[in-house]
């Protein structure tokens, strides 16, 4: 009975900070959605030398990042301090001066604009709903779109010792633009582990990034988990994050994680 009422406890503890972790994720998204959009906004500004500092939210909405302004702005990023754009009155160095005057001098317009687009996101770019879906109901549905290993097999992976890192990230999946020049959608996102999202940087693109983690760093967490298998770490005080696991735990993801293949030639 009480053990009952323990589980239904724990299970609770889980539902409330699932919620808590798709909110968390959700604003996180919304606002490095914003900040692309005002960085773009404002780079495309100044090349138009129309900067100003009366900027309605029904403007800064409406405004759409093209394949041309994320071309430009690519080309921006790549030329050397002082180098002007092919066109262009302003040096590089001359427009990063002015977009950081612009943040400087419009901390209240920011903010105005900022809660006009948090509307607009929820609304239009990337629903709440849509966003839940998109993130899933636990770890088991959770897998990295790069290393293709699901949340569970990592939580596996911590509570047997098996990730090394020493920083705080790591514990749950992460969202990755394809585009990072363009704002969090539905068909800009996909999922994936702090590792390939750390690894991946704003270097690879995500195609390139696909042949590197599958099946290179794929199957550097297979041997490591199979290691686990054979010689489980078993421990009388039961760690939070083996609770974690039982109560998160559905059967799939543990048939999964048995039928890892067992030889690194099996790996597709
Ligand atoms: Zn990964």
């Amino acid at each position: 009975m009480y053990w009952v009422f323990g589980c239904f406890y724990y299970l609770q503890l889980m539902i409330k900070s699932h919620d808590q972790l798709i909110h968390e994720k959700y604003t996180g998204i919304l606002h490095r959605s914003f900040k692309t959009k005002l960085d773009l906004f404002l780079f495309n500004q100044c090349i138009a030398g129309t900067m100003s500092n009366e900027i309605s939210i029904e403007i800064f909405n409406a405004f759409d990042i093209t394949d041309d302004l994320i071309e430009i702005y690519q080309q921006a990023w790549q030329l050397a301090p002082g180098k002007k754009l092919p066109g262009n009155k302003l040096s590089v160095t001359e427009i990063d001066h002015s977009i950081l005057e612009w943040e400087k001098n419009n901390p209240s317009l920011k903010s105005t604009l900022l809660s006009g687009y948090e509307n607009h996101f929820k609304a239009i770019v990337f629903p709440f709903e849509t966003f839940k879906e998109f993130y899933g109901n636990n770890s088991a549905e959770r897998e990295c779109h790069y290393c293709e290993l699901s949340e569970m097999e990592f939580k596996f992976l911590r509570h047997q010792k098996g990730i090394y890192t020493k920083r705080v990230r790591g514990y749950e999946m992460e969202i990755d633009r394809l585009n990072s020049n363009r704002e969090y959608t539905r068909e800009n996102v996909v999922i994936c582990c702090y590792f390939c999202n750390n690894a991946k940087t704003d270097e690879f693109t995500h195609e390139e990034f696909k042949q590197i983690a599958s099946p290179g760093i794929k199957q550097v967490w297979f041997h490591r988990i199979n290691l686990r298998l054979d010689n489980p770490i078993k421990s009388e005080e039961i760690p939070i994050e083996e609770i974690e696991l039982k109560v998160d735990c559905n059967a799939k993801a543990w048939e999964r994680i048995k039928k890892l293949p067992r030889e690194k030639d099996e790996l597709e």
